[in-house]
Formats: structure tokens, sequence, C-alpha cells
């Protein structure tokens, strides 16, 4: 840190958050007792708190998102051009940035072709449902109107987008929520079992348990399907083989839209540009938000195909034929300014390939440590997206408690190394360690990071 931040300023930032802020997915009676941490300064992958203490971000600011690291001057300076130059214009103008930024976007997307700019995952996820329901309208009368969702899979925070949420704990609480979203089946092969699943073909299975929902509710009545390439809270859960060829024929065999939502692996998390393309599957739709500019500006955006927007397109006189949606910050330049300097970042330095290299090698050590740690029982993820499933007994696949879960992440952090962890221990869920380092991360980072987390488990573990 550079030392501006004097003891004076200190006190009073903590005094004025503990009075005014509410955080997110906080309960703030602690806060009675003690102060919240409040982050000053990154640089690369570090940060460093109110106290000067310095962390390694082994989860790229909490929640999957700077993807480019910290302190990015060239993305500041991007940004800064662009505000003093326009910094704003809403309603059906275009801007130089959003042209720019899609162009280059849409090279890394073959077979589609028009980028829907919004503010945050869940607000494209609740565009893309829009355009569902309004083609379902426009083509079939209003039947085809139905979105199926996985179970564990998220979308985001809105009533519509938890009305397509599979995490119980996420919803409890805040219902009744919208009709015409259909919970289908998970895919977590290591829970095959629980499932009552073979192990044989279980990508299939799992696929197949999507069709045998289209079939109960009426094809003519489901319109898309919205899945996480690699489910990120949920447990970090990798498809297995087979699964997305098999999802993909479904959906065109029923004439369902595959909107895949991309808000964490999109943009290089799982070192591919977009995690779908590891798949070889081609969506109608892809939702993005966290790397596209890598927290520096807030950006979202929903990529269609073509065919999806000629949908909307048309001559006639019909006053109501085309997307009648608007976000009033879609307006802001600065998102696209600096997502398109984002993008370029991460072709000229590499990262996609540093991140299949470095998340190889974590994936590797990880599942070195379970010889050494009974209490892991699973290792997966994709790039530098990667969990470890904790379960107090391997046979049985019980989840570790949660408080020890807790445990685990908060021993890490005062050895100053920032490590996430995924649900509860709900029966059915899993507890699973959640490690996203930003794409910069070298061998040296991602050795600190599980030194950190191998004494955590022995600590709390033993
Ligand atoms: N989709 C997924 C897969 C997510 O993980 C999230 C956020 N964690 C969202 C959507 C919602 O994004 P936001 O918080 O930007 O609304």
């Amino acid at each position: 840190m550079d030392g501006t931040f004097s003891e004076n300023d200190l006190s009073r930032v903590v005094a004025a958050d503990k009075a005014h802020v509410w955080h997110h997915l906080s309960q703030h009676k602690p806060y009675e007792t003690s102060d919240p941490r409040i982050m000053v300064e990154g640089k690369g992958m570090k940060v460093w708190d109110q106290h000067g203490k310095e962390h390694l971000d082994g989860v790229s600011g909490g929640v999957w998102t700077v993807n480019v690291g910290y302190g990015r001057e060239s993305i500041a300076n991007a940004v800064r051009d662009q505000l003093v130059k326009l910094n704003y214009f809403a309603g059906s103008a275009g801007s130089i940035p959003g042209a720019l930024f899609s162009e280059k976007l849409i090279s890394k997307m073959p077979g589609l072709s028009r980028v829907y700019y919004a503010n945050s995952g869940s607000e494209a996820n609740e565009k893309a449902f829009k355009m569902v329901r309004q083609i379902a309208h426009k083509r079939y009368g209003g039947t085809k109107h139905k979105i199926l969702y996985r179970d564990r899979d998220y979308h985001g925070t809105t009533i519509g987008c938890l009305s397509a949420g599979g995490q119980e704990e996420r919803n409890a609480q805040y219902g009744p929520f919208a009709p015409g979203f259909v919970r289908v089946p998970h895919c977590l092969e290591y829970h095959a079992a629980d499932q009552g699943a073979p192990v044989e073909n279980y990508g299939e299975w799992a696929a197949d348990q999507i069709e045998q929902v289209i079939l109960r509710e009426g094809p003519d009545t489901v319109g898309a399907l919205c899945l996480e390439p690699v489910t990120a809270g949920g447990g970090v859960i990798t498809p297995p083989i087979g699964y997305w060829q098999r999802v993909s024929e479904i959906c065109k065999k029923y004439d369902i839209l595959l909107h895949i939502d991309e808000v964490v692996c999109g943009v290089g998390r799982t070192g591919t540009w977009f995690g779908y393309q590891h798949y070889g599957i081609q969506p109608d739709m892809v939702t993005m938000a966290k790397g596209v500019a890598s927290g520096y500006a807030a950006i979202s955006c929903l990529v269609t195909t073509e065919e999806v927007f000629n949908l909307f397109k048309s001559d006639a006189s019909d006053p109501l034929d085309y997307f009648r949606d608007i976000s009033t910050f879609g307006g802001c330049t600065s998102g696209p300014a600096a997502a398109l300097e984002n993008m370029r970042i991460i072709e000229d330095e590499g990262l996609l390939e540093n991140t299949t290299k470095m998340g190889d090698y974590m994936l590797d050590q990880l599942r070195g440590m379970m010889d050494r740690h009974a209490i892991i029982g699973d290792v997966r993820g994709k790039g530098l997206f990667l969990g470890a499933e904790l379960v107090s007994d391997r046979d049985s696949r019980t989840p570790a408690a949660e408080k020890q879960v807790g445990a685990v992440v908060a021993d890490c952090m005062a050895q100053g190394v920032i490590i996430g962890a995924t649900n509860r221990s709900v029966p059915g869920y899993n507890n699973t360690l959640c490690f996203s380092p930003a794409l910069i991360a070298k061998k040296d980072n991602i050795d600190h990071i599980l030194s950190a987390v191998d004494s955590a488990l022995t600590r709390v573990f033993g």
C-alpha cells in the first residue's frame, strides 16, 4: 500500500461503513463487536485491507471477476479517455466503444452475431428470459414460453432470476416466484449414485433427465433451456463426458433455444474465451458479465445468433414488433471501453494459454492433496476455475460440516490468502472450496494458495 491511508482516515471510514453500509451477503450482528473488512488497494493478484494487511487473492475479487488482475492502468486510461469524450448516451443510439467491442467479442464467438448491452449478470439473464417470452408470443401464440433451468445452477439475484435458481439456500424466504420456470436435474458426476444414476454413461443419463422433463411439460410449451457451462456457486460442477452433446441434440430436437449463462466462465476463466467452447456446441443465446471488463466497469452482455435477432426485425406496422427493453446504464460507454482493453490484455499477454497451463497444474496439485486429506472427496474444474468438495465420509459423500468449511476459508484468510466456499451442508448439496485466481497467476502464486489450503485443512481437520 502507498501509505496515504492514515489512522485518522481509517477510523472515519470504518465508522461511516458501520453506521451506513449494508454489506452484501452479510449478517451484521457481528459488526456490533468487530469491524468489517474494507479493501483499500489492489495490484496484480494482491489486495490490501484497511490495516495494510496483504492478501493473495485466490478468487479474483471474491466472486470470479477480476480476470486480468488489479491495478491495470491501461484499462483505467481507456475508461478515462472515453469518459471525457462521451460518458453516456442512452436509448436507441449506439456508441464507438459499443460498436468496437461488439465486433471484437463476436470475432471470438463463431455462429453468434448480436450483442445486447446491460450492467449485471442478472440483468443480462432477465433480458434473455424476456426474449424467450417474446419469441413465444411472436411465433407460437404464447405457448412455448417455459424456461428450463437446472438444479444447483444460479442465474442471478432478481425475482425473475431466482425463479430460475437451483440453489435452495439462495431462494429460501424470497418466494413466491415467477411462473413458467421449470427445474431439471443437475449433472454432478461425483454424486451420480446419490441420484440413483448409472455411473457408466452418466453424461447421457443426466441429459436424458432433461428430455424427460421436456416430455412431461410438453415440448410445445418449452421455449428455452438455460444452463451454466461449468456450474459456479452450485459447487464448481464440470459437465460429464457426453452431456453437452446430448443436451444440444435435445434442444434441436424440440426446437428449444439453448441459453448458456457464461457470467462466470465467460472471457477466459476456463482457458477458452467461453466455457461452452470446450464442448463443441452452438448456443442460441449467451450471457456474460463478471470477466467481461474484470470489474473495471459494470457491463454485461447478451449475445445472440442472427436468427434470434431476425425474429425481432420486421418492417410490419405492428408497434410491438421489436425487443421493447432498455437499461438506463446500458448507455454507459465506460463498460465497452473497459471490456475492449480487457480483451486486448488477455490476447496480448497470452492469458488463455496461461489459464490452461496454471489450471492444469493447480488441478493436479489439488488431486495430489487428496492423499494427505481424506476430507477432500472430489476435485474438479476447468482452467482457473476449480473446486475441492469436502466430505466427512468418502464412502457416503456426506458433506463436511459447514462450520468447518468456513473455518478453512477463515484460516486461509488469516494466512493472507483469500479462497471461497460454495454452498451449505444442506442434504443433497455439497461443500466445495473454490479457487479462481486471476488469469495472470504464476506457479508461485498457485503454490502459495495451495500451501495455505494444505495447512488450513491440517489445522481444521487434523
Ligand atoms: N449467473 C451466474 C452463473 C452467476 O454466478 C452470477 C453471479 N454470481 C449471476 C448470473 C448474476 O450476476 P450478477 O451478480 O452480476 O447479477
